[in-house]
């Protein structure tokens, strides 16, 4: 059976205070609930990681990072390492988050790389995928997908690439309040769980998450994760408010 998963993305906000008080707040809201049927991530800064590392160590939520360097060790001024985010407890990390694709100009080729370094490191990768409102208007959006998924993933063997889990994340849907419709999610949802059937089988299909993210709250995951190849979200915005958070866990 696949996993059911909530992950928060933070992005760039909250000081290192900030980010203890929120998450303080969070595990109190968690801790009252049952979450051993899914799994809560949360990404927050790399400022956090460390103290972060140490709070959730006895707790239900799972620690990742937003972004690492895929060479190992040496002179990479200003670049984080896969074994230094073991070494603050992280589990996860987030590969090609549609932001680092655009301002960073993060291609597939890069992303393949860091996913390889990610799972020679033993960090369960999340790799995102999405396409812009321009190629969904033109109707490239399956197009594009395909290639993000071809050329980032599918080098990977069966054994590796069991450990993946996908996030579908249309740009036009990040952080505009816009979200698609559940039914535009699950189409695509569905065309990822066939491609990846077609390249490695169907009892891997079966078993691989495919988030979906792109403007998920409270108010709206019901809906979206109740949809079959649905397995959960990759939250943004709304993962900075604990209780909002939290009841988009509940919504699983
Ligand atoms: C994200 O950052 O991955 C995201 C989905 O953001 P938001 O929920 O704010 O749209």
């Amino acid at each position: 059976m696949r996993k059911m998963i909530v992950a928060g993305n933070w992005k760039m906000n909250t000081s290192v205070d900030e980010g203890i008080e929120l998450i303080k707040q969070l595990k109190e809201l968690i801790s009252k609930h049952d979450t051993s049927a899914k799994e809560v991530i949360t990404f927050p800064p790399f400022t956090h990681l460390w103290e972060f590392g140490k709070q959730l160590s006895e707790s239900q939520i799972f620690l990742g990072a937003q972004n690492f360097c895929y060479e190992p060790k040496g002179a990479f001024t200003g670049e984080i390492s896969a074994t230094m985010l073991k070494s603050c407890g992280c589990n996860y990390v987030l590969i090609g988050h549609s932001e680092r694709r655009q301002y960073f100009n993060e291609s597939n080729e890069l992303l393949a790389k860091k996913l390889n370094t990610a799972i020679e490191n033993e960090l369960l990768p999340i790799y995102c995928c999405g396409e812009s409102l321009e190629e969904r208007e033109a109707a490239n959006h399956f197009k594009i997908i395909e290639k993000q998924i071809n050329e980032g993933v599918f080098h990977l063997n069966e054994n590796n690439f069991k450990k993946v889990v996908i996030a579908y994340e249309p740009i036009w849907a990040i952080g505009t309040g816009k979200t698609a419709s559940p039914e535009q999610a699950q189409e695509i949802h569905n065309f990822i769980r066939s491609m990846i059937e077609k390249k490695y089988d169907k009892s891997i299909a079966e078993n691989t998450s495919i988030l979906y993210g792109g403007s998920v709250k409270a108010s709206n995951a019901k809906e979206i994760f109740a949809k079959a190849d649905i397995d959960g979200g990759l939250i943004g915005g709304a993962s900075l408010k604990p209780e909002e958070f939290n009841n988009i866990i509940n919504s699983i």
